[in-house]
């Protein structure tokens, strides 16, 4: 028997360490190795590429996409307590499985990897949508990351793939379309996880665009979709007048009814105020 066959389960793994979920932390794990592969092989093949997880926990998702033949895995866990089963699935794996006892909102985690980087996790849902924006606005483009694969509340991975005239379509949605294509991969029934969470659950999948799929400076862009989505019911005339002495003006140059709302508003034209208001 190989030491990979030698790994207890992970219900054993979570009794044995102690590892009793704590709510502070997101902690809602996945214990069935079948979905967890599942899971790793959206994120495509892994065989040439470097792969950041936060947050492991006691390394269901970790084990899947080592199974999945992930020529590298960098996992980042905030979580001491989960840093002896996580060596244990570093053994059963020479050389393929590095692991951080830190907090990946501080962490320089691109020293630890090597290009061609995708990011797989099951994120922990008080800190999803922060590392989620963070990845979507580096300060150049194409980023560190070829695709992203994550977790999230399904209400998040909806306000990701959203469509405008719906009322999931916001920020979200514009900062990962426009240099992104996003999908919704999976849903799961809160009984997947343990502890089981309130809300449904799904997986989305972002694979990075070479370039974005119209020209704007991107912190026009960012500025331009907080300020129009933080009132979302107001006429973009009323929501935008801070941004320029005519934004009437502008918004019918570029082709936007100045009393349509925010989420009345496709990606291409948002560019398109964009560029009118750098
Ligand atoms: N990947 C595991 C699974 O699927 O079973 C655990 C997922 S659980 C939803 C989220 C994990 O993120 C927990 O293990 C938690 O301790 C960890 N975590 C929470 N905040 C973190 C942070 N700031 N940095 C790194 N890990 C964090």
């Amino acid at each position: 028997m190989s030491a990979i066959d030698d790994l207890p389960p992970l219900g054993e793994v979570i009794r044995t360490h102690g590892l009793v979920a704590k709510k502070a932390l997101g902690q809602n794990f996945l214990l069935d190795l079948n979905l967890t592969a599942r899971i790793a092989r959206q994120a495509g093949d892994l065989s040439q590429c470097d792969v950041l997880e936060v947050g492991p926990g006691p390394g269901g998702l970790t084990r899947g996409l080592l199974a999945e033949g992930a020529r590298r895995v960098l996992a980042v866990e905030k979580d001491s307590r989960a840093m002896a089963p996580l060596a244990e699935i570093a053994a059963a794996y020479p050389g393929r499985l590095e692991v951080i006892n830190a907090d990946a909102l501080t962490l320089d985690t691109l020293a630890h990897l090597t290009p061609p980087i995708r990011v797989v996790a099951n994120l922990p849902y008080n800190i999803g949508t922060e590392l989620l924006v963070r990845w979507l606005t580096p300060g150049d483009w194409p980023p560190f990351w070829q695709s992203l694969t994550l977790m999230f509340q399904k209400e998040v991975a909806q306000r990701i793939v959203a469509k405008p005239g719906s009322k999931a379509y916001g920020r979200l949605a514009i900062l990962a379309q426009w240099r992104c294509d996003a999908k919704v991969m999976m849903e799961l029934p809160p009984e997947a996880f343990t502890p089981p969470p309130k809300v449904r659950s799904a997986v989305v999948h972002l694979t990075a665009l070479p370039a974005p799929r119209f020209e704007a400076d991107a912190g026009v862009l960012q500025n331009l979709t907080a300020t129009a989505f933080q009132q979302r019911r107001k006429m973009l005339r009323a929501s935008l007048k801070g941004l320029h002495p005519d934004i009437g003006g502008v918004l019918t140059s570029v082709g936007i009814d100045p009393t349509s709302r925010a989420e009345q508003v496709d990606l291409e034209h948002f560019c398109a105020l964009a560029r009118a208001l750098a």
